[in-house]
């Protein structure tokens, strides 16, 4: 996707803070974050949002929530952490590429605003 900025981020056409990368995953940290420790995942290939996985998506969402439970180890996250998909404009997407947030650090609420 031409246009999308994680596809730029992916390609490192944009510069990023990455922490962790395969051919298939990226991991960055947030550019705003929200927690002390506050990392997005995001597949490499183009998928809107999480309404359009499907079973197929299983090796690849196993392989994103492996990376996510590392990086919290690396990250020192043994009291705990959030992982968060925002999905469309009522679920608080903001960028139109898939990705996971990842995080921690401090006391997290529910339910989330
Ligand atoms: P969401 O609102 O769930 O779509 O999350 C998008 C996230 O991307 C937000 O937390 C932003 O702070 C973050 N973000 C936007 N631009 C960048 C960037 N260039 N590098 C890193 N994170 C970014
Ligand atoms: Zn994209």
């Amino acid at each position: 996707m031409a246009d999308c900025l994680f596809c730029k981020i992916a390609n490192h056409e944009i510069d990023s803070l990455v922490l962790y990368e395969d051919d298939e995953v990226l991991a960055f940290r947030d550019i705003d974050p929200k927690a002390p420790t506050h990392i997005l995942v995001i597949p490499k290939k183009h998928v809107d949002s999480a309404a359009l996985l499907s079973e197929a998506d299983g090796p690849l969402l196993g392989r994103i929530f492996s990376v996510i439970a590392k990086l919290a180890e690396d990250e020192k996250l043994e009291k705990g952490w959030r992982v968060v998909a925002n999905v469309g404009e009522e679920g608080g997407q903001t960028v139109g590429h898939l990705h996971f947030h990842l995080l921690g650090g401090r006391q997290m609420y529910w339910p989330p605003g």
